[in-house]
């Protein structure tokens, strides 16, 4: 599949992209080496992301397990240095497959889910970064803990399950203004001692980095338009 929407090829667009992430981090007094920017591939073909590994990006975000399983081990094996972020929901019987390919995952929300994590991190010896998906906006059709149970499931996260979290990610409602649901997970972040923040898209990462955003997930600013939320590959 190529991309359409944008006459852009990655290159130029991850350049602004980058831009833009170090003006955001210079208005908001922050290091630039504080902000990750997890380039979402979601949807492209290993042809459309190459030209962005050859220009250094090194951490990309897939959003389902099927489609990063047949499109990354080649690239994996070409490249060194690459992490994947798993930004999707996981199902508890894809907790496998994710530990085994992702250096992170976004979308820890329910026990089931961290059951199944913590039985094969423990079985893999692999230590995937973990952020709880906070949803900010109680919408009824997304994932994510609701923010009045965030506390007590990160509790259980760590004493029940023994999972080590390191952040927390949201994704705001599409019809609201998105700083004040960074400006929340944020705040359950710090009152949980959590240091990482996934927050921010190709619309409002400058917001999100305005916010503390350490994670901003970037996918159609730098790839262009998707003609489709399924994968290229099925
Ligand atoms: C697709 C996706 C993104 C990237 O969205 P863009 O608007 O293309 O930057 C970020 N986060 C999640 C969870 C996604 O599914």
């Amino acid at each position: 599949m190529t991309p359409t929407g944008s006459s852009k090829t990655a290159i130029t667009s991850l350049a602004a992209v980058r831009a833009a992430i170090a003006r955001a981090c210079r208005d908001a007094g922050r290091g630039v080496a504080d902000v990750t920017l997890v380039a979402v591939s979601k949807t492209f073909s290993a042809e459309a992301i190459e030209p962005a590994i050859a220009d250094g990006q090194r951490v990309f975000g897939e959003n389902r397990v099927q489609e990063a399983k047949s499109k990354w081990p080649p690239l994996l094996e070409k490249h060194s240095g690459l992490a994947l972020h798993l930004i999707g929901p996981l199902q508890s019987n894809k907790a496998k497959e994710a530990v085994a390919l992702f250096t992170a995952i976004h979308s820890v929300d329910r026990a089931s889910l961290c059951e199944a994590l913590a039985k094969e991190i423990a079985k893999q010896k692999r230590q995937p970064i973990l952020f709880a998906e906070i949803n900010t906006g109680a919408e009824a059709q997304k994932a994510g803990v609701l923010p009045q149970d965030a506390d007590s499931f990160l509790t259980a996260c760590r004493e029940t399950y023994g999972l080590a979290m390191s952040g927390l990610m949201c994704i705001p409602p599409l019809d609201e203004a998105p700083g004040p649901h960074f400006a929340l997970t944020a705040k359950i972040a710090r009152r949980n001692g959590l240091k990482l923040l996934s927050m921010g898209m190709s619309a409002d990462f400058a917001v999100a980095i305005s916010l503390g955003a350490t994670h901003v997930r970037v996918g159609s600013a730098i790839f262009g338009g998707r003609s489709t939320e399924k994968s290229a590959l099925t």
